[in-house]
């Protein structure tokens, strides 16, 4: 059986591509240096490739920034502002990608959104009216050149038009169906002339057919690619869809003539049905995605392998149509786990990162050809799957999952009475100010914290300077007159990796970086085994800060949503289990504080929406119904008195408002600042009934906001919400933040809200 790649990861084994670029933007190397950088990398990732024996090895899945914004930019979507610079091609590209600022020219960046149910972030393309798609430049071609003169030949790969279309940004009146017919003529001149230089496969991306789509998108898909596909001669075109099944639009693609069909077998829940019920035509290749990009967990075989068989017996002919892939790009996993030089081989026989799936793709491939069921491979495999981990299971957190009960989800007396009891007790003025949590994360807080990680001071020193800083803040959060304080957060690096550190069953590495967007990378824990807490994590903190002040204190957690979307998840049982462990332990550290005086908890669900499943049918069965029960497990034990408060790093939930006022929180903090305000009219029409704070000022920018701004941004909002539920706080956490910055902000932020009381 041959093997295939849909895209490698490029951000290079140490993150080479991360700091070349970085240093570019500073100046500090030029062009030439960042190409050979890249160059390289390439290289590297090709000759892995080659090696490991794949048979179609993707070339163009490279990206100095983002691969929506290389298709983008390759048929000339390139907005006037940013051309008119006059900068270099890479400038101009970079222009779009992060803005640009000098004497020259001064443009924001294109906007950033999440690709798909993914961390990973692309470039939103925008085309305005005035857009002429061309195709420019040749990039596909050269890629595919370069890799040819190292010997290796590749299959040219790029998002394809319907995404194109789907994912960008219509700034005037036209629309996908103005460009459809000038941008798949593009693409036939592309196709003409990847030919004409010998490629031998195309594979186009389309992750966007895995989502709902309409009789309207079903039609635009079928005329891009009768279009496209009418003139192609020599060339064989594949069409790989990922993040899950293609349930609306599966017959009339397999009627399409490509030659070869990706289709993912990991999260496309439906694949299997789909080539069950429908067969799969002879005459084309399909593109069986069975090992997970996604995931880092090693392959399990036997599954694998007669998943596989299954596929093959839909197919009209059988074995031989069946290429084995990736189920998405090994963008979302980090390169090797030869880098984990302190987890033992114990732990590490248990996953594969980027370069071990290229060998697991190998070696099914070779068992698929086989009497696999006796070869010493698949034994080795198999002994993986039978039994239990090393110190993965607990037995009283499974006794104690098992034993949660109904109302062990709900909290009493419900939301009306617990606000009054809870405005009764705090005694807080009208518009309450507070902030999310975090204080600038300045250098002295992180050497603290580094030389205490690496023992170059004693935990006594440790702990009596982050007291320091917290005894600092509160001081300051005093004078600048806030009403609800916190502790600023300095013992924190990440709001996730800090739980995870502190709690049982996470498991961390050195070097396993995961590209989020452009040169920015993230590390994400491993969930290995049962979760449960060791011992309490923040009550010593907390207590501390509480003592220095008179005014109520939040605590400060993160919570289970959040931890298990921003780590790699367990496949030997369900997320929704994984939650709820995680829930219990984050409630034991919820009712803890209570037991220590803490007035108000704050359980911060930064990552809840990234989850939400790509077709909108599945999004309460699938993942709401569980994920905000888990939520409510976490707090539903507190006295009525205690104030649960929760904070979202976005505003985009008007379409699960509903699912966010089940959480049952009494106060949510969300972003707000940047959007137009649009989502206070939907809490309205909803009936919102938890208190909110959307943030009046945006922390992403070091913008010192004026008073009057803010008095005209909560003007609006009390217009929409009422005076009785109406918070005054920053739309986010100010750990990026310098300090100054910071208090003349938080000064104005107060005075406003006295100007909006008196
Ligand atoms: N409490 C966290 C902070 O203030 C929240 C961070 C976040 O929402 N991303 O930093
Ligand atoms: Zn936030």
């Amino acid at each position: 059986m041959k093997t295939s790649v849909i895209g490698f990861l490029r951000i290079g084994k140490d993150r080479e591509l991360k700091f070349a670029t970085e240093k570019y933007f500073k100046g500090e190397i030029t062009e030439a240096d960042l190409i050979k950088t890249a160059q390289e990398i390439k290289k590297e990732h090709y000759l892995l490739q080659k090696n490991a024996g794949i048979d179609f090895i993707p070339s163009g899945d490279f990206s100095f920034y983002d691969g929506v914004l290389d298709a983008a930019v390759q048929f000339n979507i390139v907005p006037k502002r940013y051309s008119e610079i006059g900068l270099s091609e890479l400038d101009t590209y970079f222009a779009m990608a992060r803005g640009y600022q000098t004497e020259k020219g001064n443009v924001r960046a294109l906007a950033m959104k999440k690709w798909f149910n993914t961390n990973y972030h692309y470039i939103v393309p925008e085309i305005d009216d005035d857009t002429e798609i061309t195709l420019t430049g040749s990039r596909l071609a050269d890629e595919y050149k370069e890799a040819a003169a190292l010997g290796v030949d590749t299959k040219p790969v790029t998002v394809g038009p319907f995404t194109l279309l789907k994912l960008a940004r219509y700034t005037g009146v036209k629309t996908a169906d103005d460009f459809k017919a000038a941008l798949a003529s593009e693409y036939k001149k592309l196709i003409a002339e990847l030919e004409k230089e010998g490629v031998k496969w195309i594979q186009f991306d389309e992750p966007s057919l895995v989502k709902d789509l309409s009789a309207e998108d079903i039609a635009l898909f079928e005329y891009l690619y009768k279009e496209i596909l009418s003139s192609k001669a020599g060339v064989k075109i594949l069409l790989q869809t990922y993040f899950g099944d293609v349930r609306d639009i599966y017959t009339n693609l397999t009627a399409l003539d490509f030659d070869g069909i990706g289709l993912d077998l990991v999260e496309g829940k439906e694949t299997l049905n789909l080539l069950e019920k429908n067969g799969f035509p002879a005459g084309k290749l399909l593109f069986a995605g069975v090992v997970n990009g996604k995931n880092i967990w090693k392959n399990n075989y036997e599954k694998t392998l007669e998943k596989l068989g299954k596929i093959a017996s839909f197919a009209e002919e059988g074995l031989k149509q069946i290429v084995i892939n990736t189920s998405c790009s090994l963008l979302h996993v980090p390169f090797s786990l030869e880098a984990e030089t302190d987890i033992t081989d114990e732990y590490k026989s248990h996953f594969s990162f980027a370069k071990e799936k290229l060998t697991e793709l190998s070696e099914l491939a070779a068992l698929s050809e086989s009497d696999w069921k006796h070869a010493e491979l698949f034994e080795k495999n198999a002994a993986l799957f039978t039994g239990r981990r090393v110190n993965s299971h607990n037995e009283e957190v499974t006794r104690r999952v098992g034993a949660i009960k109904a109302e062990d989800y709900t909290r009493l007396p419900e939301f009306n009475e617990r606000e009054k009891i809870q405005k009764a007790r705090l005694n807080l003025p009208k518009f309450p100010t507070t902030t999310i949590g975090s204080f600038p994360q300045t250098a002295d807080v992180r050497k603290n914290r580094q030389d205490y990680k690496k023992g170059l001071i004693s935990k006594e020193e440790y702990v009596a300077f982050n007291k320091k800083k917290i005894s600092d803040c509160i001081k300051l959060q005093e004078e600048i007159g806030l009403d609800v304080l916190v502790h600023g957060e300095f013992e924190r690096n990440d709001m996730v990796e800090y739980f995870g550190e502190n709690l049982d069953g996470f498991l961390f590495t050195k070097k396993a970086w995961v590209q989020s967007y452009g040169t920015r990378c993230v590390k994400p824990p491993i969930i290995w085994g049962d979760v449960s807490r060791k011992a309490p994590i923040t009550v010593e903190w907390s207590k501390f800060a509480q003592s220095c002040t008179d005014k109520p204190v939040k605590g400060m957690l993160t919570g289970p949503v959040t931890i298990l979307n921003w780590s790699f998840p367990r496949e030997d049982i369900s997320l929704k289990d994984s939650t709820l462990e995680i829930a219990l332990a984050i409630r034991d550290e919820v009712l803890d504080l209570e037991a220590n005086g803490i007035s108000i908890i704050q359980i911060d669900e930064a990552a809840l929406r990234e989850k939400l499943p790509l077709r909108k049918t599945d999004w309460y069965k699938e993942y709401l119904d569980w994920a905000i029960p888990a939520f409510r497990l976490v707090h539903s034990a507190v006295k009525p008195e205690t104030q649960i408060h929760t904070h979202m790093c976005y505003s985009e939930f008007t379409d699960i408002i509903p699912a966010i006022d089940a959480m049952d929180a009494d106060v949510i903090t969300f972003e707000a600042s940047r959007s137009d305000l649009q989502i206070l009219d939907s809490l309205k029409e909803n009936n919102f009934k938890t208190e909110v704070g959307p943030g009046v000022y945006d922390i992403h920018s070091p913008r010192v906001p004026s008073e009057e701004e803010i008095v005209t941004a909560l003007t609006k909002m009390r217009e929409k919400l009422g005076d009785y539920k109406l918070w005054v706080n920053p739309d986010c956490g100010l750990k990026t933040r310098g300090e100054t910055e910071t208090k003349a902000s938080l000064i104005n932020l107060v005075n406003a809200a006295k100007k909006i009381r008196a």
